[in-house]
């Protein structure tokens, strides 16, 4: 096996890279809400609005309305960070079976 590995060039601009699959569409396109298993779902009365969840939430997924914020569904993945920032634990993360 040893003997079939090649040598690695270290790269010394872009036509060195090797070719690889990219995604050649904007990114809003791909809905990733699809990959969740777990769902977050705000509750409203325990919101006091400090907006920690939309400054943490990796995927933009959470939106201020003015009034307001509200999880974006199409792009929330359900990693949960928005649940464990959330001071007053006003976010609950419910498997995506369920209705909520
Ligand atoms: S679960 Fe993750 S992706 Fe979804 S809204 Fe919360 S922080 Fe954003
Ligand atoms: S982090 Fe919690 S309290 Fe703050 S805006 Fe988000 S849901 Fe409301």
């Amino acid at each position: 096996m040893a003997g079939n590995v090649k040598a690695v060039k270290e790269p010394r601009g872009w036509k060195d890279l090797p070719l690889a699959a990219l995604p050649y569409r904007l990114s809003i396109e791909y809905k990733t809400g699809g990959w969740r298993a777990l769902r977050p779902v705000i509750d409203y009365k325990k919101c006091v609005r400090c907006l920690l969840c939309w400054l943490y939430c990796p995927e933009m997924a959470i939106h201020w309305t003015g009034e307001k914020v509200v999880i974006d569904y199409d792009f929330c993945k359900g990693c949960g960070i928005c649940a464990h920032e959330c001071p007053v634990k006003a976010i609950a993360m419910v498997p995506e079976s369920s209705e909520g």
